[in-house]
């Protein structure tokens, strides 16, 4: 007995409905991680942008600071605690109002290099000694530097000694970060417009697919169906399938020698479930392949009891798409024939039309494969419902047109025979043979004849019956044709 211990059942439930729930809703996941992404790039890329747009502001400030100062800010320093001279303050006077012909908004200080204003516009700060904001003091240790404060951007600068003289040790110059925060602004702005503009076109392009690849994951991890496939795995262990016979007849004499063979399943609370539900839940999942496998064994069997009764009836067997192009598909049903002993002419293989085509390649290959093996005949089952490429059509090893049964319904309703007269006229022309599935009554089938239909079947000769009470009806038929 296995004692380890295992989560409860309710942490193992919620975790299932969060993942279930999570699959759902794929589109609005995947929607909502997508603009999670965008704003994130957006920020990222507008940090970098508005760092490059200061630092050229920075650097831009540092020029001209630079050129101001080698143009001559070089003024004698005073003695200690006394102002600049009457000329040098003139002269300097002079360099700013040059300064603010390229920059009119400019304003500039001179430090000397005991922390002192040497020099400033408002003549009112000279030879203050408040302690020099960071840039000035990097400058006075040589190094230009560069600041925002407030909304004035500032920057530092060295002043050489010239010849060994003392001269004023830094010059401070501030201009306004107005324009540049407004660049900035501008820049992040036109940036967060053109992400959002291509994040919506490739949504808008993307949106098609993702919610096709949503319906299909909405679809595979539906609560029900998942509920479905378990049961049907389960139901094959037990046993519980089973598989009844639907006769083709040909339509001008009314002869029967094939039979398609249909699964049914008898659930044990819920009763007989329809194959279209249960067979369309397990397609694409790994249960489809012993399904498949299961009908054939109990197909071939049956065969079998008719052939050692002396009735020689050739079975029709559907495979799905899904798994056509399995390559272990024509070594397991020769094993399957090999263990019944029914010949391989007497099977024959019905694949959906849109099956076929999804991977014509892969599914031609293995058909070929199965015609080599001398199985009877390949059909396209429900012809007209898929999205069958006709130079396609004529690439595959197939014998048999099968018509689809809405079609042939409609012809037999509304009297429009349009559909079916146009794929008799096609397959005809093909070199294929034409079963018109869904005859419910005589007249449809006399007019089937009519339309030049090779073989019918439906409920006009009898409902999908099991294996014996088929050999029953049979028996107690007078053949005939409409
Ligand atoms: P299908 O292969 O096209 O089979 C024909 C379906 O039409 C059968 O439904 C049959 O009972 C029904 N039918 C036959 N004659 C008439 C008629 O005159 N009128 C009407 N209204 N219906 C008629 P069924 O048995 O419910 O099977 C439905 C589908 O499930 C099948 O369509 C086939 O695609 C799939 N299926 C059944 N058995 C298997 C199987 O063993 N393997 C696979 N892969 N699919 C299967
Ligand atoms: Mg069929
Ligand atoms: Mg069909």
């Amino acid at each position: 007995m296995d004692n380890s211990p295992r989560p409860p059942k309710q942490v193992l439930g919620f975790a299932r409905a969060v993942r279930n729930r999570w699959r759902q809703s794929f589109v609005t996941s995947i929607t909502l991680v997508a603009l999670l992404g965008v704003a994130a790039f957006a920020l990222l890329i507008g940090r970098i942008v508005e760092t490059q747009i200061e630092d050229e502001a920075f650097e831009r400030a540092k020029d001209s600071a630079q050129l101001a100062a080698r143009a001559g800010f070089a003024p004698r320093l005073p003695p200690f605690g006394e102002p600049l001279s009457a000329r040098d303050l003139t002269e300097l006077d002079r360099q700013l109002a040059s300064a603010r012909e390229r920059e009119s908004a400019i304003d500039m200080r001179v430090w000397g290099r005991d922390g002192t204003i040497v020099y400033a516009r408002d003549r009112g700060l000279i030879g203050r000694r408040s302690p020099p904001p960071s840039s000035v003091r990097e400058a006075l240790d040589g190094a230009s530097a560069t600041a925002v404060r407030g909304d004035v951007l500032q920057t530092a600068v060295p002043i050489v000694r010239r010849r060994g003289e003392p001269v004023a040790a830094a010059l401070e110059l501030s201009l306004p970060y107005g324009a540049v925060a407004a660049d900035v602004r501008d820049r992040r702005r036109r940036l967060w417009l053109t992400l959002a503009v291509v994040g919506l076109l490739a949504y808008a392009l993307a949106f098609p697919g993702l919610r096709r690849a949503g319906r299909a994951l909405r679809a595979q991890y539906d609560p029900r169906r998942v509920e479905l496939v378990r049961e049907l795995r389960r139901a094959l262990d037990r046993d519980e399938l089973s598989v009844h016979f639907q006769p083709i007849a040909e339509a001008a004499s009314g002869r029967v020698h094939t039979v398609e063979a249909l699964v049914r399943w008898e659930h044990p609370r819920r009763g007989p479930v329809s194959p279209e539900r249960f067979v369309a839940a397990v397609e694409g999942t790994d249960v489809m392949w012993p399904l498949t496998l299961r009908v054939f064994e109990l197909t071939l069997e049956q065969c079998r009891r008719w052939r050692d009764a002396g009735v020689e009836l050739r079975v029709a067997v559907n495979v799905s798409g899904a798994i056509l192009p399995e390559r272990r598909l024509p070594l397991e049903i020769a094993a399957l024939l090999e263990r019944s002993g029914v010949p391989a002419d007497a099977l024959e293989v019905e694949v959906t039309e849109g099956a076929v085509m999804a991977d014509a390649a892969a599914a031609a290959g293995i058909l070929r494969r199965l015609t080599e093996m001398g199985v009877g005949l390949i059909a396209i089952d429900d012809f007209g419902t898929g999205y069958s490429s006709l130079a396609r059509l004529h690439e595959l090893p197939l014998d048999t047109l099968k018509i689809d049964q809405s079609f042939v319904m409609r012809m037999a309703r509304e009297g429009d025979d349009t559909i079916v007269r146009s794929i008799v006229e096609l397959a005809h022309a093909l070199g294929l043979s034409v079963i018109a599935e869904g005859v419910e009554d005589e007249e449809t089938w006399a007019a089937l004849v009519a339309l030049g239909c090779d073989f019918v079947q439906g409920y006009a000769l009898t409902r999908p019956l099991p294996g014996e009470e088929f050999s029953a009806w049979l028996a107690a038929r007078v053949p005939s044709s409409a």
